[in-house]
């Protein structure tokens, strides 16, 4: 029915390098209106991670799809197992990501989209609800993009690092790969070639976020992307960027998105997010589907997933289906 997808390649399809130096609409559908999903419980420790939003496109299938869920599982097993030892918030996110980053599934570490030249180049945030937040974008040889995320955020007076030379990741201690590692034989090739050729099909989406609750109230987001199939070299999305794609605040609320990262870009969506709960006094579902409207407004679609210092968490997205997952005291659930 037309949707179009996320981190996908036939996002970039319709938004091909062309468009977006025209500055031309994302895309060429309508999106559809806003599902939410309340996730976690009202206080203590809470995980929600996330693993894209969009279409199923037509190599769907529930394998696939089976696959996906042990994934995302996986995952909230990593980030909840830590919470439950006392370990902060931020702590499960990068775990849970580690995970996500490292499952060829998704468009994420093992798995990236690739860019128009046909490398993968990735972006991470990670963001306490201090204010402290690290971020990379453009890595090409870390293994887990998160972690040098968090060693920018740990290591270094600085935000944002693009494209960190050999020597700059070599002292963050962080683990590295051939870029070859990253590009999954036939999915992701064949996925930039069919895009490269007009063609409106991808094979996986999925760019991954994990925002978390620990014992003590903290709240934290990640966030980790290959960015968009057939992107421009050099194009930076959303989710590197505090505010857009990422954000958290203590006294408001933790938040990672995915979608088409332009338009996240321009509403400064996870900003927006926490904006409306501090100063509409909205609540936090209220928020991300007005926020996801304004999305739409400027024809992306996507989704998010928020939690609260103190509330539920939310899933929601305004795209055919979202991959998501969450865990707290009172059970858990994924979504594939
Ligand atoms: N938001 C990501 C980007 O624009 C893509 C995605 O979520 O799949 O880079």
């Amino acid at each position: 029915n037309g949707y179009h997808t996320c981190g996908s390649n036939d996002t970039l399809a319709s938004a091909h390098p062309s468009d977006s130096r025209k500055g031309h609409d994302m895309t060429t559908s309508s999106v559809s209106p806003v599902t939410t999903e309340l996730a976690g419980s009202e206080t203590g420790i809470t995980l929600v991670i996330h693993a894209g939003a969009g279409s199923r496109g037509k190599h769907s299938t529930p394998e696939r799809i089976a696959q996906v869920e042990l994934d995302l599982q996986r995952a909230l097993d990593a980030g909840y197992q830590l919470l439950e030892s006392g370990a902060p918030a931020h702590e499960a996110v990068v775990a849970a990501i580690h995970v996500m980053e490292d499952a060829p599934e998704f468009n994420a570490g093992r798995g990236a989209a690739l860019t128009s030249d046909g490398i993968a180049q990735m972006d991470a945030c990670l963001m306490t609800g201090d204010g402290e937040v690290g971020a990379v974008t453009g890595v090409s040889t870390v293994k887990n993009p998160i972690d040098a995320a968090r060693a920018v955020k740990e290591q270094t007076k600085h935000v944002l690092f693009a494209d960190p030379t050999d020597a700059e990741i070599a002292d963050w201690g962080v683990a590295t790969e051939s870029n070859e590692y990253f590009i999954t034989e036939p999915a992701r090739r064949q996925s930039l070639a069919e895009a490269q050729s007009g063609g409106d099909e991808w094979e996986k989406h999925g760019t991954i976020g994990a925002v978390a609750r620990d014992a003590e109230g903290n709240i934290a987001a990640g966030t980790s992307t290959g960015g968009i199939t057939n992107q421009m070299h050099g194009r930076v999305g959303d989710s590197p960027l505090p505010g857009c794609g990422t954000f958290a605040n203590q006294s408001t609320v933790a938040v990672s998105c995915t979608g088409i990262g332009e338009a996240f870009i321009k509403v400064v969506a996870a900003h927006q997010v926490s904006d409306r709960v501090r100063f509409s006094g909205e609540n936090v579902e209220d928020a991300a589907t007005a926020t996801l409207d304004e999305v739409a407004a400027h024809h992306g679609d996507g989704g998010m997933i928020v939690l609260p210092a103190v509330g539920r968490g939310v899933v929601a997205y305004n795209s055919e289906m979202m991959n998501f997952g969450y865990r707290s005291a009172q059970g858990g659930k994924v979504q594939g």
